[in-house]
């Protein structure tokens, strides 16, 4: 990753420490040139510079997911509201001008495709991707329904990152760390684990004899 985007990974508002960042970026990198990479939780697009980085290397593309309203934790009065990304016209939550700003930054605009609307409806109409990080909502139930949705567009020998894993509870919520579970369950292979960030491998179909 040139230290230009290092840093100013480092100077976007968000959650993605810098060495988990730089784990992600080295998964993406190692299969961005066999298909797109899809980010869910684009926010302000710390960590969507870490996996545009990774495309731009491999002359792939990362479609960066957010419906850009914020989750739960990230409305007003809650513990991780930021009133910066409040619209004055309408007093609503709307990251997407900061992820426009920061991927114009970055002069990746040409390699990240902002998409924006819920995950579950766009996964729904998705084909396939080398890696899905899932970093969306992080309550119960939209952390499954971002593993039920998005695990199947996962393509074999493709990757799986999720954020937020935490195995002891004092250190975080659950829902991140049961669908690691889960994926693991469903027979994804372990690649990496830095912080509280785990990239699996889907298997690669076995192959059967040609005819
Ligand atoms: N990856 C970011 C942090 C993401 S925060 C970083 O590096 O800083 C989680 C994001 O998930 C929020 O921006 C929120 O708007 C988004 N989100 C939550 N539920 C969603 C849903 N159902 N569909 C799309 N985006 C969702
Ligand atoms: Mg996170």
């Amino acid at each position: 990753m040139t230290p230009e985007l290092a840093s100013l990974a480092q100077q976007v508002k968000g959650f993605m420490p810098h060495h988990e960042g730089l784990a992600l970026y080295r998964a993406a990198r190692a299969v961005a040139s066999r298909g797109p990479l899809v980010e869910i939780g684009a926010y302000c697009g710390k960590s969507a510079v870490y996996l545009g980085a990774a495309a731009a290397e491999a002359g792939g593309v990362l479609f960066t997911v957010d419906h850009h309203r914020g989750s739960e934790e990230m409305q007003a009065g809650w513990e991780h509201h930021d009133p910066d990304l409040v619209d004055p016209r309408t007093g609503r939550f709307d990251s997407l001008p900061q992820l426009r700003r920061t991927l114009e930054r970055a002069g990746l605009e040409d390699v990240v495709v902002a998409v924006v609307g819920d995950s579950v409806t766009i996964a729904a109409h998705w084909s396939d991707a080398a890696l899905v990080f899932i970093d969306g909502g992080h309550g119960p139930a939209p952390a499954h329904a971002d593993y039920e949705a998005w695990s199947p567009r996962v393509m074999p020998g493709g990757l799986l990152a999720i954020h937020d894993v935490f195995p002891d509870p004092a250190h975080g919520g659950r829902p991140p760390y049961e669908i690691w579970l889960r994926a693991r369950d469903d027979g994804y292979l372990e690649h990496a684990a830095v912080g509280s960030l785990r990239v699996l491998q889907k298997r690669e179909t076995v192959s059967g004899p040609v005819r």
